[in-house]
């Protein structure tokens, strides 16, 4: 497995194929380094032995301890301790460890390119694997490609007046395919390995040169990213862990990009875009079972602070609000737990989790992360966007004065409470705190994605045959489905 110095190392490699406001970079622009300090993460707790059990596990392809990141999950354990290692690294970033959508596109190819070949007797199962391998030997990482700039929302990609609206093939050859297009608000994608190409919707027949996947190093010819970097305003002397780390979204632009045969792993195959957009949605919900508990703790974890600070901590409209934190994020939480022992085997060897309890695990969160950031402001007070710049805090004479007036508990320091409404502000009140509101509406799929899945997958009949014998109309109470249910342990 690779250190964080050795990815480093890789990514200076690369061809200076980043755009940041109107200049090209290099990948270690200071606007870049906060993400990569992010990913960097997952490489020192992978080289740690108190760490290993949860960020390692043994690859059946290679033999070999890997990266989890890097491994598709073979059985429900695997899945919970995917769950579990993106939380906690997500505690210790405050927030997005960005790592694993490269790892729920691997999941969501592992199983797709193995049932079109079942289906067609196509290749693309062996091919994926090829680069698996080469990905797991390497520890790389990948950025998840998903998202089009899909023009007009009321038009399929073959009825869009520019037809470069989404990413699609444009010629095949014996040697590979060329594609055009652009992808966009693409996470990390200015600091990854990789960057791993899938469709973003359902296809029709005429969608068919769209329903197109592959991968390719992220300096490949033919291969623009337009980025944008968002970070907590810099430190001047408070230095905080929060203060170190940042996220870069990018526009990928794929400019009649050549990709080698060997790393196309979907090629016109229409009818398996909704599947493979599935595949990785959902098992990015699984993600994000993990993650946003772990925004929903950092939330929780500053307004108690911060309730400490103002000295109101055991009130009891306090202590309420305190406990919504509870019940939010340790619902979606059980909800990833269940999706895993009631997930599935795919025939690739692949454990996916149960579709249903992944998307209201997400949903819920998506639907508090709001309130959530308002309990925060509601108990913190105004404070957070009033606050004096840092350097008052330490400059004659203002710091005399912020000293004294910055104190609200007596038993805290004048330093611990600026450093807690710094915090707060960062958290509440930033530019990343927006990009977290949002990401926690959208990432993943915008809420009807998970009302959609919901809808196509929930048995309402056998609800309303509840109702049924309830009210009397039929006899048949058939549970038999659900006394065939089993965990898997
Ligand atoms: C912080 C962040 C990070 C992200 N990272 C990634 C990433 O790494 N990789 C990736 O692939 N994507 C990523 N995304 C993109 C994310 O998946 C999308 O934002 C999400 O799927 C919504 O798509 P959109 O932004 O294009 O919004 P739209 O699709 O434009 O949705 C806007 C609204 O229009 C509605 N709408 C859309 N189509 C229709 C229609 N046909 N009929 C009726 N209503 C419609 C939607 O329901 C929604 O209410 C990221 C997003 C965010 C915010």
């Amino acid at each position: 497995m690779r250190t964080s110095a050795e990815y480093f190392s890789d990514l200076m490699k690369l061809k200076a194929n980043v755009y940041v406001a109107g200049e090209r970079v290099r990948r270690d622009d200071p606007r870049i380094m906060p993400g990569i300090r992010v990913m960097s993460v997952t490489f020192d707790l992978a080289q740690n032995p108190d760490w290993e059990d949860l960020m390692t596990a043994t690859s059946p392809l290679i033999g070999k301890r890997v990266n989890r990141f890097t491994y598709p999950p073979q059985n429900p354990y695997d899945l919970m301790q995917k769950q579990k290692m993106i939380r906690l690294l997500a505690q210790r970033v405050g927030g997005c460890i960005q790592r694993c959508m490269g790892c729920d596109t691997i999941v969501g190819l592992s199983i797709c390119t193995k049932e079109m070949d079942e289906k067609y007797g196509t290749d693309y199962h062996s091919r994926f694997l090829n680069f698996l391998k080469g990905y797991q030997e390497n520890d790389l990482t990948a950025a998840a490609a998903q998202t089009d700039m899909k023009g007009d929302r009321t038009k399929r990609p073959h009825e869009q007046p520019d037809p470069d609206a989404y990413v699609h093939i444009v010629d095949v050859r014996s040697d590979g395919i060329v594609v055009r297009g652009a992808k966009i608000s693409i996470t990390m994608a200015a600091y990854a390995d990789e960057i791993i190409v899938i469709p973003t919707r359902a296809m029709t027949e005429k969608d068919r040169d769209y329903a197109v996947a592959f991968a390719i190093p992220a300096d490949w010819d033919g291969v623009r990213l337009i980025t944008r970097p968002a970070w907590i305003r810099e430190r001047k002397q408070l230095e905080a862990p929060l203060a170190e780390y940042g996220v870069s979204e990018s526009v990928v632009v794929f400019d009649n990009t050549f990709i080698p045969k060997e790393r196309v792993f979907m090629c016109k195959e229409w009818e398996f875009g909704r599947r493979l957009a599935l595949l990785f949605a959902d098992s990015h919900r699984h993600s994000y079972t993990g993650c946003k508990p772990a925004v929903s703790d950092i939330l929780c974890g500053a307004t108690a602070l911060v309730a400490e600070a103002n000295n109101i901590e055991g009130i009891p409209h306090v202590r309420q609000k305190l406990s919504e934190f509870a019940g939010g994020g340790e619902l979606s939480y059980a909800a990833g737990i269940a999706s895993a022992l009631y997930g599935e085997k795919t025939s690739s060897g692949t454990f996916f989790p149960n579709a249903i309890y992944v998307n209201v695990g997400r949903r819920l969160m998506g639907e508090t992360i709001y309130h959530e950031y308002n309990i925060l402001t509601e108990i913190a007070g105004g404070l957070s966007v009033t606050l004096p710049f840092e350097e008052d805090f330490s400059a004659d004479p203002t710091k005399q004065d912020l000293d004294k007036y910055i104190k609200r508990n007596p038993k805290l320091s004048s330093e611990e409470q600026h450093r807690i409404w710094r915090l707060v502000e960062n958290i509440g009140a930033s530019a990343m705190a927006y990009w977290y509101q949002i990401a926690g509406v959208h990432g993943g799929g915008s809420p009807i994605m998970e009302t959609i899945t919901l809808n196509a997958e929930y048995d309402y009949e056998s609800k309303k045959n509840i109702a049924r014998y309830l009210a009397g109309i039929t006899k048949d109470l058939d549970q038999s489905k659900y006394l065939k249910e089993e965990p898997t342990f």
